[in-house]
């Protein structure tokens, strides 16, 4: 394995990073998970355009030019055998971490004391979620944690600091459940842990909107889009809990899941099938369309 790590690749065992690092003191830094399909990467300009963003909103300057960033990923990807070249040895969909911390300091908050961010990426084989939580979907816990306020932590930041949604995870887990739905402070559905939600309501597709303190979610976007070009119904809106048990299915999306039906929360159970139609619908048209949302490297 090919760790980029501050301007160079390294390996695994060579990839240390300081106890003084404010990524590790304070979860100071931002991130993006990323996907690439035989080489080629699920909307990478878009990521890397949130991960600029996330960076701005926490005042940190990316050291890395915008026109550096694809080259880079691309060689992180060959490097671990993970690129075009290696696909034609057979599927070898990769899984990317990009992570930017404020760098080494001092121990304060101040994030002067650190004067170059740490930048590391990893890049390994992909590997999918179980085929059964396709099949029948998982279950979810409508949990107690609220998601960050927006004028305290603003969910559109793709923070190091995410214990706000391990807590999430957390009360999930102890509940038998794959993830947690989480409310916002005014008792507005947001989120999962690392998913954004879906439901259909009267064949209408809705999501939270942006303004409910979610991630902005790329394969949120994704589906939204494809929604649309499709002529579906589609509502960015803001919801109770209520409309979960009205809805006729519900789905999560995110990058590595892709869209993950939804069979059960709490003790409510979708009856309409799991899948339900409408998540099956746009679990195929994702997939038939999948290629227009990959980079192409230069190669
Ligand atoms: N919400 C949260 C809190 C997440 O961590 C993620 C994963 N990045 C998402 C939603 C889904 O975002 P994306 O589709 O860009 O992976």
């Amino acid at each position: 394995m090919w760790i980029f790590l501050n301007g160079q690749f390294v390996s695994r065992e060579a990839a240390k990073v300081s106890v003084f690092d404010h990524g590790f003191l304070y979860g100071d830094g931002v991130y993006e998970t990323l996907r690439a399909y035989s080489g080629r990467v699920f909307m990478l300009s878009r990521h890397l355009e949130r991960l600029k963003q996330s960076a701005h909103l926490i005042g940190l300057d990316l050291p890395i030019p915008d026109k550096d960033w694809p080259p880079l990923i691309r060689e992180a990807l060959v490097r671990n055998g993970l690129g075009l070249r290696g696909a034609a040895k057979g599927p070898c969909d990769a899984y990317l971490r990009i992570s930017v911390s404020r760098g080494e300091g001092e121990i304060g908050l101040d994030p002067n004391l650190c004067s170059r961010p740490t930048i590391v990426i990893v890049v390994k084989p992909f590997t999918p979620y179980p085929l059964h939580l396709y099949r029948n979907g998982v279950r979810l816990a409508l949990v107690s944690v609220r998601r960050n306020l927006d004028r305290a932590l603003p969910p559109r930041i793709k923070s190091l600091n995410v214990l706000n949604n391990i807590l999430a995870k957390q009360e999930a887990v102890q509940a038998g459940a794959f993830d947690g739905i989480m409310l916002n402070a005014q008792g507005q559905v947001t989120e999962c842990s690392t998913s954004n939600l879906f439901f259909v309501y009267q064949e209408q597709l809705c999501t939270p909107a942006e303004g409910c303190g979610i991630l902005e979610g790329i394969t949120r976007e994704v589906v939204l889009q494809l929604a649309k070009e499709t002529g579906l119904p589609v509502q960015e809106g803001t919801y109770g809990a209520t409309a979960l048990w009205e809805a006729e299915e519900c789905f999560l999306t995110n990058t590595t899941m892709e869209i993950l039906p939804v069979r059960q929360i709490d003790h409510h159970i979708y009856t309409k099938g799991c899948p339900g139609p409408l998540t099956k619908r746009l679990q195929s048209l994702f997939r038939a369309n999948l290629s227009r949302f990959l980079a192409r490297f230069l190669e």
